[in-house]
């Protein structure tokens, strides 16, 4: 799974298909045969470098399979073994190629968030404890909330603050989880995202004004509140009343 992440993480900000064709070295073009790609073990047998053409592969690729891997194991350890857990396992996948492709290009593609609502909506009713209901108030509080402050924001700020594919992906985050979830994901990412910010503006590493992905944090957001949504609810709103 985690090799097929990196496949989706290359080629769907490209428009191009994640099924054909067959990897190949993006530097000499020879295809990849089999047993130089399997995950992480290829990389080390390989020391890092295409068969072909000594060009050497980027450490990212084995990075996203060892993260990958090691998610799944957080999410079996959290939710057992049940169906349900595939289904936190995949988000999980999607929180880490949108996060990223953010990073890389600055965009959430429709390509992902938009059947993911659809999927969403489908396993919250049949299989995850979300519920059809709660299903749907997620996706109109995890889009509504971004895209009020989306409009908002010019107005605010002076200028624009949530693209298009932050609105679509907290939706989506509310159709899986519901609509706590979302609203916990958008202020864990909101806190996060500005802790970051200053300490990136105090470390002179960036500038005011400069353009920060928020997906990445969104996905961070969206991780806690899947993992320990509930939990943290209880500890917050219970503190507060
Ligand atoms: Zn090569």
């Amino acid at each position: 799974m985690g090799s097929f992440l990196t496949v989706c993480i290359h080629r769907i900000p490209q428009g191009k298909s994640v099924v054909v064709p067959r990897s190949k070295c993006p530097s000499c073009g020879v295809q990849i045969v089999w047993y130089d790609n399997i995950p992480v073990w290829s990389f080390l047998w390989l020391r890092g470098q295409c068969r072909m053409c000594q060009q050497s592969i980027p450490f990212r690729y084995p990075l996203i399979e060892i993260v990958n891997g090691l998610g799944y194991l957080l999410v079996v350890w959290r939710f057992g073994l049940a169906w349900s857990t595939v289904i936190y396992a995949g988000l999980f996948s999607v929180f880490l190629v949108v996060t990223w492709i953010d990073w890389d290009h600055q965009i959430i593609p429709d390509l992902i968030t938009l059947p993911g609502i659809v999927v969403g909506v489908l396993c919250a009713g049949f299989w995850l404890p979300t519920g059809w209901g709660n299903s749907l108030m997620g996706l109109l509080v995890g889009g509504g909330v971004l895209l009020i402050l989306a409009w908002a924001s010019p107005f605010l700020f002076g200028k624009e603050g949530m693209g298009g594919g932050d609105i679509k992906f907290l939706a989506m985050v509310g159709a899986f989880l519901g609509w706590k979830a979302a609203l916990l994901a958008l202020m864990i990412a909101s806190v996060v995202g500005a802790c970051c910010g200053v300490a990136l503006l105090l470390a002179r590493v960036m500038e005011r004004g400069q353009y920060i992905p928020f997906g990445p944090y969104l996905a961070l957001g969206s991780l806690t509140a899947m993992l320990w949504g509930n939990e943290i609810w209880t500890w917050y709103f219970n503190g507060l009343i």
